[in-house]
């Protein structure tokens, strides 16, 4: 439920506020707005009686049910975009990031060499994945913490943040050492446990759509981050299984504007993996880009015909400062400018 106080509440009152949700077996989420503050107190659906009950408390100025299953992630809870901060960069604040890089790090060379062109380029964050989830045991799994220790290396030089995957709940920890942001991906989207370890590492999640997901289970999953107490949630469409095969996946553009309405959350795009090759995905950037995306992620190898992992989708350098290009010349279309870099 939503409980919504006075604005003149005092400092008693809501403090005796917040130990009455807690102690009915409720945990609140406490959001300041202008006038007034929003309490969601999260838990089993309440009785009349209790919203009655908290009604009567002083302080409180409205009591009400929340409608939807993923009650942290609505507007209903938090009325305001979420703007994801990390030390060295903001997604959610209404301009446009664009996170860029290799599938996997390969060596110094190849994640230095991208690093330095996606920030000479503009891009504003590096991905590379250090763990990576592989549908084969027998394909390249990653250089592990080697791996992160290159990202580390690549931000010290070019000040880009770093999002990398993390692929199990044991790895949260290391992972959240070096890396700015987690990535969940598509195929631990529903890894409840992995959810809840990141959720409670204190960094920035960015969470991929799981390929067979429906929006609604999506904000669900996004919903177990937040409700460890981290509200720095990043959901990126990337793509879901349909019957066509021309594209590697079939990217959702519509789940940008249907989230954008059921969520204060950033919502980005991963034009790379639902093409799955590198010649569809700045149509499909731009695609996300025009819908309202508040930014992409997209991957680019300094030689991609030699990569480790998704050869056939990681864009040229020629290619990824092309995209842009593009991409700065629609921004003005959608009020949207680039994100300053770091
Ligand atoms: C990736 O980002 O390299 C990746 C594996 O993505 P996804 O989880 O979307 O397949
Ligand atoms: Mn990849």
């Amino acid at each position: 439920m939503l409980i919504v106080t006075k604005p003149g509440i005092s400092k008693e009152a809501f403090r005796a506020l917040l130990e009455e949700i807690k102690r009915q077996g409720y945990t609140p989420h406490v959001s300041e707005g202008e006038s007034h503050t929003l309490i969601g107190a999260v838990g089993a659906p309440p009785t009349p009686e209790l919203m009655e009950h908290f009604r009567a408390l002083p302080g409180v100025d409205q009591v009400i049910r929340i409608s939807k299953p993923h009650k942290l992630a609505s507007w209903e809870v938090h009325p305001e975009p979420t703007v994801v901060d990390f030390s060295t960069g903001r997604t959610g604040d209404g301009r446009f990031m664009v996170a860029a890089g290799p599938c996997g790090v390969e060596s110094r060379e190849q994640i230095l060499t991208a690093a330095r062109y996606v920030k000479e380029h503009g891009g504003q964050m590096l991905r590379g994945g250090a763990f990576k989830p592989r549908t084969s045991p027998y394909a390249f799994q990653g250089l592990g913490v080697e791996g992160l220790k290159l990202l580390a290396e690549a931000r010290a030089e070019t000040g880009l943040p770093v999002v990398t995957e993390v692929t199990s709940p044991d790895l949260v920890e290391v992972v959240a050492e070096y890396a700015d942001v987690l990535q969940i991906g598509a195929r631990n989207a529903q890894n409840f446990a992995l959810l809840k370890a990141a959720g409670g590492s204190g960094k920035p999640v960015l969470l991929k759509r799981g390929m067979s997901m429906t929006l609604d289970e999506f904000l669900m999953a996004a919903e177990y981050v937040l409700s460890e107490g981290n509200p720095n949630v990043i959901l990126v469409e990337r793509g879901i299984r349909t019957f066509e095969k021309s594209t590697r996946f079939t990217l959702d553009v519509s789940a940008v504007p249907v989230l954008k309405s059921q969520t204060h959350l950033p919502v980005w795009i991963d034009p790379s993996h639902a093409a799955g090759r590198r010649d569809y995905v700045t149509p499909l950037a731009l695609a996300g880009t025009a819908a309202g995306a508040d930014g992409i992620i997209v991957e680019t190898h300094p030689n991609p015909e030699q990569a480790k992992s998704d050869a056939a989708q990681q864009l040229h350098e020629e290619e990824f400062a092309a995209l842009m290009e593009a991409v700065r010349r629609l921004l003005p279309a959608v009020d949207k400018a680039l994100a300053a870099q770091a």
